[in-house]
This record gives structure tokens, sequence and C-alpha cells, in this order.
């Protein structure tokens, strides 16, 4: 018998903590336990029905074929074309690549660039994902806070103060997952100008929530803001989230050909090419109309409010109103070094969700998950009624510490 010995890439990492505790509220309520879940990332609205008859009509006209590796023309034509639309972006359709989700283009994109030593700066609070993508390439993830008073943004001081010769990459993603903080236009000259006496360092802008955006104006890019540095950008985009189609799998890419070159040959070797059904419904989710958008992010702007007033309504608690994306993340300090009913002092944002768990069914994720403690990080892309009850049971949960 030989048992399985994992690489060191696949020891390295873990297993993204959001997906272990969606798993747990899942299996307490399979357990016939009454759990209010704050931990999906994903919208609750069901794919636009225009955009599912592209599917289905995909189907039919028997594109059910390899595409190119680099995506359909047609796909590649319309996120070029939303590029332009959006941010005043103009690519080729050849600077396009689509992929099976914004995570795999990201992986993608650290595997086709990043070396054994090379570094990258991952801002915090981060998705979950960035330091395991780079672990999992090789990589070294530098790792920098940034705090509440700077509304979880990265400073120009603390970007200059992390740079090396070694540094490859700057992970900006707006808004971001956990804390819907996103870069002012303001912000991204600032951060350019310290980039522009770095050459070294690229930057990869996750921008797959910035169409679910709730104060004035839009989301900005930095290349748009600062284009000396267009030329070592690379900015990831999808359409599950805008477009509630996170099962479709279809993430993409838009960047200098030689990088996008790089992302393609990767690709051709391991999936030669994203779904071709997915890929035409994509292509209609961008091309056609386009209200669901609208008036998806209205209903979140509205959960939004709401969580945000009740939650900061409760004393231990205190809660940043989000600039877009459906997540909230609140700091739970006043909740740590108190007493909880059955006696235990709660000692970290772990405790504290374990605490919300246990005592009153709400399941939500804690903030060292995503490199800033002490926090927790709940999701808004449930429906009116379940915020309500989560925020009744957190205020509950609440007012029992001593
Ligand atoms: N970036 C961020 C910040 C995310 O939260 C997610 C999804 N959780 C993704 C990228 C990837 O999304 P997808 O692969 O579905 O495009």
């Amino acid at each position: 018998m030989s048992t399985f010995v994992p690489a060191r890439r696949v020891s390295d990492i873990s297993i993204s903590p959001s997906t272990a505790a969606a798993q747990k509220a899942r299996d307490l309520r399979n357990a016939g336990k009454d759990i209010v879940d704050m931990t999906v990332g994903e919208p609750d609205f069901d794919t636009p029905e225009t955009v599912k008859a592209a599917g289905i009509a995909a189907i039919k006209a028997g594109e059910t074929k390899y595409t190119p590796v680099n995506g359909t023309p047609a796909l590649r034509d319309a996120v070029m074309h939303d590029f332009k639309r959006r941010l005043g972006l103009n690519f080729k359709s050849s600077q396009i690549c689509v992929g099976g989700g914004g995570k795999q283009i990201l992986f993608l994109a650290l595997m086709a660039s990043v070396e054994a030593g090379s570094e990258v700066i991952i801002p915090a609070p981060y998705w979950v994902s960035y330091p395991d993508m780079v672990i999992a390439n090789g990589g070294k993830p530098v790792v920098v806070k940034c705090a509440e008073e700077d509304g979880f943004k990265l400073n120009p001081a603390t970007l200059e103060a992390a740079i090396t010769p070694a540094t490859r990459w700057l992970v900006l993603n707006s808004p971001s997952n956990p804390t819907g903080a996103a870069y002012t236009e303001a912000e991204l000259v600032a951060l350019g100008e310290v980039l522009s006496r770095h050459p070294q360092v690229w930057v990869l802008c996750d921008e797959i929530y910035d169409q679910i955006w709730y104060t004035s104006g839009s989301a900005q890019t930095i290349s748009a803001v600062v284009p000396a540095i267009a030329d070592r950008t690379l900015i990831v985009n999808g359409v599950s989230k805008s477009y509630a189609m996170t099962g479709w799998r279809i993430g993409y890419a838009a960047g200098p050909q030689p990088l996008i070159d790089a992302i393609n040959k990767l690709q051709s070797q391991m999936s030669s090419c994203p779904s071709s059904i997915s890929q035409a419904a994509a292509a209609e989710a961008l091309t056609g109309p386009q209200d669901f958008v609208t008036d998806s992010v209205a209903v979140y702007r509205e959960r939004a409010d709401l969580a945000v007033a009740r939650l900061n309504a409760i004393p231990e608690l205190s809660c940043l109103a989000p600039d877009g994306a459906f997540y909230l993340y609140p700091c739970c300090a006043g909740a740590i070094g108190k007493t909880t009913p059955s006696g235990q002092v709660l000692k970290s944002d772990l405790d504290f969700v374990i605490y919300l768990l246990e005592e009153v069914g709400v399941a939500s994720i804690h903030g060292t998950a995503y490199g800033m403690s002490p926090y927790f990080r709940l999701s808004i892309a449930t429906s009116t009624e379940v915020i309500e009850e989560a925020c009744n049971r957190i205020e509950k949960a609440c007012s029992q510490l001593k």
C-alpha cells in the first residue's frame, strides 16, 4: 500500500476558509439546526432569462465544441466594448483572454509571471485566495495591513515601504471582498505616483465587483487614471457577480499582449478553452439589456443600508458603509474580552463567530481569514428578511455578553 503524498504546492496552501464556513453552515442546517447563513459569496438572484436563453440557443445551434484558446471572438469583442463603454479603455480583441472564472484567470496570470521568490503585495483585508494562489505558484505573498481609519485601503507610504526589487505584482481588489471598499480616482493617482518610480511592479486589478456599486459616480481603474502604467496592468473581471452567473464559470482579463499570450499558452495546455455554451451566454450578458445589473444593485444597496444601520446600533460592533460588492466587514472589538452566558471569554474574532453560530445560529466568517482582526465578514447576497433575522440574532447574542 502506498499513501498519496501531495506535492509541496498543495501542502503549502489551505482550502478556502469561506468555502469551509459555508460548508459548515450547510452541514448544521442539514443536521436540523436553524441557521441563518451569511457566508455566501454569490448573488441570491437567478441568472437573467435572456442570458439563459442565449446558452440554450448555443446548445441548439451546435456551439458545443472547443473554441479558440483565448475565447470566442464574439465574447472577446463584447468584453472589449464593455471595457471601452464603462472605463474608456481601448484594448484590441487579442488583448482579451477568457477563462473558467476570474479565479482561474488570476491563477494563470500568477502562474505566467511569478518565479520562486517573486513577491506579491497583497493589501489586507484581502480576498482569501490571493496568498494561497501566490504560494501555489512558488511566490511570496507580502501582506500589508490597511487600517479601518484608511477605509481599509492601501496608502502610498505603505505601498512604497512594501516594494523591493523582488516585487512582481501589487494586487488591487476594488471594490473589495471582504470590505466593499473601493479606491477613488485621487487615491489611484497617489498609488500610481509610487508605482511610476518602480517599473518592476505590475498591477493585478481584480475588479470582479466593479458593477456592484453604491456611491456616486462609478468604479475607477488605475490604468484609466494613470495611463503611464497601463503597459504593466492586468484587469480581471467576469460575469459571475454582476450577472449572477457563478456556475457558468466565465471570467476574463485585459492587458499587455505578452502577458495575455503567456496566459493563453498556459490555458492551451490546461483546459484548451472555457465552455463554449457559457461563453455564448456571457456574450449576451455583456451586450444585451443591462437592467438586471441596475435592478440587482438597487436591491443590494437597500440591504447594505439596512444592515449597516442595524449593526452600528449594536454597542459591541461598528461597520463602515461599503462602496460596492456585497459584503460587510464589521469590527467586533467591543465584544472581545467579554464573557458569554456559558462563561467563555471571547478572545478573538474566531471565538466571536463561533459564539454567533452556536448561540444564535448565525453563520459568518472570522476576519483573521482575511488578514485583519478583530472583524467578521457578512454577505448581503441574501434576502432582506434573512438580513433582518441575522441582525436580530446578532443583536441578541451581543446583548447577552457581560
Ligand atoms: N475575486 C474576488 C475578490 C472574488 O470574491 C471572487 C469570487 N468569490 C473572484 C475573484 C472569482 O470569481 P469567479 O471565479 O466566479 O469569476
